[in-house]
C-alpha cells in the first residue's frame, strides 16, 4: 500500500458538488481507499482568466502504481466532462497527483511530485490542513513555502459536519 495525495480544482458548474462526487467514485474502486478530506477552498485564477477555483485535497492509500493512479484520475476527469481547449482553460473538475509516496520521477506524463506544489496556495492550504507537517526530501516542511503564496487569495469555506483534520474512513456525508 503506497500514501498518496490528490488535489481537486475546478471553476465550471456546482464544484464542490463534482468535487464530493469525483471522491465518491474514487472510493468505489477496491484499489484505493479515502483516508482523508480537506475543506473546500475558494481561490482565485492562477495566470488564468474566469471564475474563481474551488479546491480540495485528499490522502488516499493505494494499490496502484503512480501510472494506475494517474489513469484512474484521468478516467474520473473524463466521467466529469473535462475538456483542455487551451492550457489553463477553465475545467469542471482537474485531478492532479500532488505526491506518490516515495516516488521521484520527472516524466513529462507523470511529474512527482507535482512540480508546482510548493507555488500555489491552493495546492499548499487543503494539503497543509490535512498533512501539517508534510516533508518532502528535496524541499523540506511544505509550511515553510506559506509565506511565498501569502498574495496569492484563496478562502476556505464553510462546511457542514466540518471534520477537519480528522484522520477518518471517507464518509460522503462529511462535507
Ligand atoms: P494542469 O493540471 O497542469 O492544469 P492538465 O490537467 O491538462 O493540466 O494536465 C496536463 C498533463 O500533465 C497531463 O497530460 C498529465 O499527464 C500531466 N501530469 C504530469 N504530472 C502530473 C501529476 N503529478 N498529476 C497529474 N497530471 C500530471
Ligand atoms: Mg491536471
Amino acid at each position: 500500500m503506497a500514501r498518496a495525495f490528490i488535489g481537486f480544482g475546478g471553476n465550471i458548474g456546482d464544484t464542490r458538488q463534482l468535487i464530493t462526487d469525483a471522491i465518491v467514485c474514487l472510493a468505489q474502486r477496491c484499489e484505493l481507499q479515502i483516508l482523508t478530506k480537506s475543506c473546500f477552498y475558494q481561490s482565485a485564477p492562477f495566470e488564468a482568466s474566469g471564475s474563481d477555483y474551488i479546491n480540495s485535497v485528499i490522502e488516499i492509500e493505494t494499490t496502484l502504481t503512480p501510472y494506475g493512479l494517474l489513469h484512474v484520475c484521468q478516467a474520473v476527469e473524463q466521467e466529469f466532462g473535462r475538456e483542455r481547449p487551451y492550457t489553463n482553460a477553465p475545467r469542471t473538475l482537474d485531478l492532479d497527483i500532488l505526491s506518490f509516496e516515495g516516488v521521484s520521477q520527472d516524466d513529462s506524463d507523470l511529474t512527482l511530485p507535482h512540480p508546482r506544489i510548493i507555488e500555489r496556495s491552493f495546492v499548499l492550504l487543503p494539503l497543509l490542513e490535512i498533512a501539517p507537517h508534510f516533508f518532502l526530501p528535496q524541499l523540506g516542511e511544505l509550511k515553510a513555502y506559506l509565506p511565498q503564496v501569502a498574495d496569492q487569495r484563496i478562502e476556505k469555506l464553510s462546511c457542514r459536519n466540518c471534520h477537519c483534520g480528522e484522520k477518518a474512513v471517507y464518509s460522503p456525508t462529511t462535507h
